[in-house]
């Protein structure tokens, strides 16, 4: 199976372990906000990436001191499953984010821990790689993080306002909520903040291609409309010589308005300007469309 375009910016992300261990702190709260589930019961991530599943062990082991007691085989593919079950890991873990062991039904995302920007950063980080997909940019738009406590997808809009220059939107999915974004460059700034640039190049390459396209089109639609009105002035100038014709009119013409009128006959689709260049002498556009405005004028009246 091809590896997805989510899979590579998971990837991607996770070629850097956090440096420093307040970092470390926020990427494992990111993680277990927008995992599987994260109770005082226990916590289970369950990942399709083979980066993310490698470096998951070392993280937890950075900010905790300790790592998961039950984990994939090394050679597992698919989902893979980690589990810390351990009251005295989970109760250390819930007090490390300010949580009360005996009340976590409503966790939210507590505040100091991501108090600093290379914190907010691994915070994201962290979400994106348990709950977060992004849609190839070659079938659509689509950059979304994915929780089961609702205040956490409030409180991730507001995160990411205060480092990006947008928020994004949410809705309902499956008893959890949901934290989307459908703007082009909105998901590619995002996913270079994220570190993910080579995806974000990806997205970036998309979005030039659609504008070039836009421009393309938006261009042969005005060409089209051009056209189409050279083609109808040209059909009104020739219905006129043709009255002046069949009421015998034409040959009391002036021999200027006269060459106008056979230049046009025998070049319905010439624009002004090559008409113009047809006339002997050659004369301008504007002395042209005054000389085809009088044949019509010539042809009302008479
Ligand atoms: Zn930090």
């Amino acid at each position: 199976m091809a590896v997805s375009f989510s899979a590579n910016a998971k990837a991607e992300i996770c070629r850097s372990l956090p440096q420093k261990k307040c970092c470390a702190v926020s990427q494992c709260f990111g993680v277990l906000l927008f995992c599987n589930s994260f109770s005082a019961d226990g916590i289970k991530v369950i990942t399709e990436s083979q980066e993310f599943a490698q470096i998951l062990p070392k993280l937890f082991k950075k900010a905790f001191g300790f790592s998961f007691d039950v984990q994939p085989g090394e050679d597992t593919v698919g989902k893979r499953s980690f589990q810390i079950t351990d009251p005295a890991k989970l109760l250390l873990i819930m007090r490390s984010y300010g949580f009360d062991p005996q009340d976590t039904l409503s966790l939210h995302i507590n505040l100091p821990v991501v108090e600093e920007d290379c914190c907010k950063q691994a915070f994201l980080r962290g979400a994106f790689l348990a709950g977060g997909s992004v849609t190839d940019p070659d079938k659509g738009y689509h950059l979304e993080l994915s929780t089961t406590h609702h205040s956490v997808a409030k409180e991730s809009c507001a995160l990411v306002q205060e480092v990006m220059p947008f928020i994004p939107k949410t809705a309902a999915r499956g008893g959890g909520r949901v934290l989307y974004l459908k703007q082009i460059e909105q998901i590619e700034d995002f996913l270079t903040y994220l570190g993910a640039h080579v995806a974000a190049m990806g997205i970036m390459e998309a979005r030039l291609e659609k504008e070039l396209n836009n421009k393309v089109n938006r261009r042969c639609n005005c060409d089209d409309a051009n056209t189409s009105k050279v083609v109808e002035a040209a059909q009104e100038q020739l219905a006129a010589i043709r009255l002046l014709r069949k009421k015998g009119l034409f040959e009391q013409l002036p021999e200027k308005m006269q060459q106008a009128a056979i230049a046009r006959e025998q070049n319905p689709e010439s624009s002004l300007t090559e008409l113009a260049a047809m006339m002997e002498p050659p004369i301008t556009k504007p002395a042209m469309n005054n000389r085809l405005k009088k044949l019509m004028q010539a042809a009302k009246e008479k």
